[in-house]
């Protein structure tokens, strides 16, 4: 039987080397993309709470439809290596997986699908647009866009435990009252204060795959 039975993944540089909305940004002005990867960054650290960066990047970003489209391609060219063989092997494994992101639906469900996870295993943010498909407004009161929102939704999957939350940032440690165990993962970006409250520290899916099916230990 495996180690965990359930395991809840991060996307933006866990199961992909990219953050979402620095991507777009990259597409605007350069200041833009620089306040806002500072400001990705800041909530990382965890020096400034979500919900204050999170319409702050929004409303600097305003991502269109069609750019949620071409993210969800960029989240796939740059899929960590070897997550789409762990991810296989997990649920032929019988372990559930869901992704619980703070990165928009739109171009996480896609990505999710390429790696073999259906739509009611992501839980992400989801963004209204006008009918050119443009930027409208974003659900302010959805939980992940609140501090221990990710929590918040990992409780509600009433998943099968042990369950293992996975990720590179500090909301994605915040799980970890709502788990058995809290793996850093830095095969991306090695965040101090979030390994230094870790159960464990992965460097690749590969290694997270034998903590999940605890193989050859
Ligand atoms: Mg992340």
């Amino acid at each position: 039987m495996p180690r965990f039975l359930s395991v809840i993944l991060d996307v933006d540089s866990t199961l992909s080397g990219i953050e979402g909305i620095d991507w777009i940004a990259a597409r605007r002005d350069p200041a833009v993309a620089r306040s806002v990867a500072q400001l990705t960054a800041d909530a990382m650290a965890g020096k400034r709470t979500l919900p204050e960066v999170y319409g702050a990047r929004l409303e600097i970003v305003k991502p269109a439809a069609a750019e949620l489209r071409e993210l969800a391609r960029a989240y796939w060219d740059n899929v960590a290596p070897g997550a789409a063989t762990a991810v296989a092997r997990m649920l032929a494994a019988g372990v559930r997986i869901d992704v619980v992101s703070s990165g928009f639906h739109d171009a996480v469900a896609p990505f999710a699908a390429r790696l073999g996870l259906p739509p009611d295993r992501v839980h992400a943010v989801r963004v209204d647009f006008d009918g050119q498909g443009n930027f409208a407004s974003f659900d302010a009161s959805a939980p992940l866009v609140v501090q221990g929102g990710k929590r918040v939704v990992a409780e509600s999957l009433r998943l099968r435990r042990p369950v293992l939350a996975v990720g590179d940032g500090i909301t994605d440690a915040e799980i970890r009252p709502a788990a058995d165990a809290f793996a850093a993962f830095t095969g991306f970006v090695r965040r101090e204060p979030v390994v230094a409250i870790a159960d464990f520290t992965v460097g690749s899916f590969a290694e997270l795959e034998r903590l999940v099916l605890a193989s050859g230990e």
